[in-house]
C-alpha cells in the first residue's frame, strides 16, 4: 500500500492530515468533506489537498523544526508515536472492546460500569484515552460522540480522529441538530428513538457500545470485531449485518 520509506513520509502525512484537520476548522459548511481519505490513503497519495492553506502547513513543519533543533522533542521519538497512532493503533482496538461485550455479558456489565477498567483489561488504554465512559446504544437510546471544544477523541480505542469530527460544522451541529447530523450521515432514527449527545473532553472521552445487528449470532468474537466499524463506535453509524456471508450458521 506504500512505496514510502516509512517514518519520515509517515510524519509528512501526519503534518498533512494536522493541516487538513485544522483547515478543517476554518471551512465551516462541510461536515463530511473527504473524510475518510486522511485514515485510508492519504499517506501514500501525492496530490495535494487543494483546501489546506499552506501556511498552516509550514507553520507546523517550522515549530517541529524548532522543537526538534532545540532538543525538545526528539524527531525519531516523534516518528514512532506518529507511526504507532497512524499504523498499530486504530478504530481495531475498540472492536475488540465490543465484540468481546457482544459475546460475554458479565464483560459487558463491567465496561459500561467502568470503562476505563474494562478497556484495561484488554490492553487498550494510553495517552489521550486514560479516562474512559462506554454509553451503549439500544433500541431506545442512540448515542454520538462528539468535541464541541475541540477535537477530543479516545486514541487508544479509535486511533486517530477523522477529519470531519475535528471539523467546525460537525462540532457545532451534533449537539444543536443531531438527529439532522445523523441523517446526513445516512442514519435516519425513528422519531421515538432518544438521541443522547456526549461532550468529549480533556478528562473523559467516550466509546458507543452499538448494537450488535440481527443474524449475527452464529459468528465468532474474531468474526465481529471485523464488522465494528468506527463510525459505529463515533455514534454516526449503526453495525450493519454482513451481506453476503450466511449469518447465523454453525460457528
Ligand atoms: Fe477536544
Amino acid at each position: 500500500m506504500d512505496e514510502s520509506e516509512g517514518r519520515p513520509v509517515g510524519r509528512r502525512g501526519f503534518i498533512r492530515d494536522a493541516a487538513v484537520g485544522a483547515a478543517a476548522f476554518a471551512a465551516p459548511g462541510k461536515l463530511m468533506a473527504d473524510e475518510t481519505e486522511t485514515h485510508s490513503h492519504s499517506h501514500d497519495h501525492d496530490h495535494d489537498h487543494q483546501d489546506v492553506p499552506p501556511d498552516i502547513a509550514l507553520r507546523v513543519r517550522a515549530l517541529e523544526s524548532v522543537l526538534v533543533e532545540k532538543g525538545m522533542v526528539d524527531s525519531a521519538a516523534l516518528d514512532e508515536i506518529v507511526d504507532t497512532y497512524e499504523n498499530r493503533i486504530g478504530p481495531r482496538n475498540g472492536a475488540e472492546v465490543v465484540a468481546r461485550a457482544w459475546v460475554d455479558s458479565a464483560y459487558r456489565e463491567r465496561l459500561l460500569a467502568d470503562g476505563t477498567a474494562a478497556i484495561g483489561e484488554l490492553g487498550h488504554l494510553g495517552g489521550q484515552g486514560e479516562h474512559m465512559k462506554v454509553v451503549a446504544n439500544t433500541p431506545e437510546v442512540h448515542n454520538l460522540v462528539v468535541c464541541t471544544l475541540c477535537s477530543c477523541y479516545p486514541w487508544p480505542t479509535l486511533g486517530l480522529p477523522p477529519v470531519w469530527y475535528k471539523s467546525a460544522p460537525f462540532r457545532a451541529r451534533a449537539v444543536i441538530e443531531p438527529r439532522e447530523v445523523l441523517s446526513e450521515f445516512g442514519l435516519d432514527l425513528p422519531e421515538d428513538v432518544e438521541v443522547r449527545v456526549w461532550d468529549s473532553t480533556a478528562e473523559i472521552r467516550y466509546l458507543v457500545l452499538p448494537e450488535r445487528p440481527a443474524g449475527t449470532e452464529g459468528m465468532t468474537e474474531e468474526e465481529l470485531v471485523e464488522i465494528v466499524t468506527r463510525d459505529s463506535m463515533i455514534g454516526v453509524a449503526r453495525v450493519e449485518t454482513p451481506s453476503g456471508g450466511e449469518p447465523g450458521g454453525d460457528a
